[in-house]
């Protein structure tokens, strides 16, 4: 459902371009899960960026459901984006202004697609039900990055962009919130491109890629 062909990117800096990805292949079939690791720096969150149509390569192509995303403009990217994905990063981007459910629920209402159902089985199995009219401030950190997570999987994507999703959590919060996203994908049966140090997290899914010099290796 997601391929990359031949993807180039770099970044202008004032030392000149800084290449980043250099001819990245990578093909993910629905429902598949993938750890991406890599050193920091290596272009892990570059690589998930563009799979989001977040930015757009120099040269290759991108193609979600066989659509080429890098051919696409912003709105229609951004469409594909509402329609397909799930994305989490490691900063929980909730809006304190709203409470646990409005943050789960916004996007789906917006696109008028809510499922009460499915959001009340997000809530009760993100151990958030009895919180639903709380605010963001209000919870600990796990408790906020397991409501990004369902904020995530409320439209049931079909594929999930998790970047490095635990990495602002103690460990032990990590482990609770990493298996329970390993459960609500395998339940959606999602697919998921998730960025990860840990070699133990990466263990359980389907493949193990590593970004090194600008290329995907096997792990
Ligand atoms: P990772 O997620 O693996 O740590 P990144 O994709 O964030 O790596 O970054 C890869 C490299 O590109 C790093 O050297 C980073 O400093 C640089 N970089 C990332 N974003 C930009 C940007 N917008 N402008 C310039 N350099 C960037
Ligand atoms: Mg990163």
């Amino acid at each position: 459902m997601l391929e990359f062909r031949q993807v180039h990117k770099a970044y202008a800096t004032p030392q000149g371009p800084l290449e980043v990805l250099e001819g990245v292949d990578l093909e993910l079939a629905a429902g598949e899960s993938l750890a991406l690791m890599g050193e920091s720096g290596s272009g892990k969150s570059t690589l998930l960026h563009l799979a989001a149509g977040l930015d757009v390569p120099d040269r290759g192509d991108i193609l979600l459901d066989g659509k080429r995303l890098s051919s696409l403009a912003e709105p229609a990217r951004a469409a594909l984006r509402r329609e397909r994905l799930g994305l989490v990063f490691q900063q929980f981007h909730l809006i304190p202004s709203l409470s646990v459910r409005d943050n789960l629920t916004l996007q789906a209402r917006l696109a008028e697609r809510e499922d009460p159902d499915w959001t009340t089985m997000l809530l009760e199995r993100l151990g958030l039900a009895n919180m639903a009219g709380r605010y963001p401030e209000q919870l600990s950190g796990g408790q906020q990055q397991r409501l990004a997570i369902g904020r995530a999987l409320a439209l049931r994507p079909a594929l999930l962009l998790a970047d490095e999703p635990t990495g602002n959590l103690d460990e032990a919060s990590a482990d609770s919130v990493l298996a329970l996203l390993g459960e609500l994908v395998a339940e959606s049966r999602c697919a998921l491109l998730m960025v990860t140090h840990s070699a133990r997290v990466a263990a359980p899914m389907d493949r193990r890629l590593i970004l090194k010099r600008g290329q995907l290796c096997s792990a």
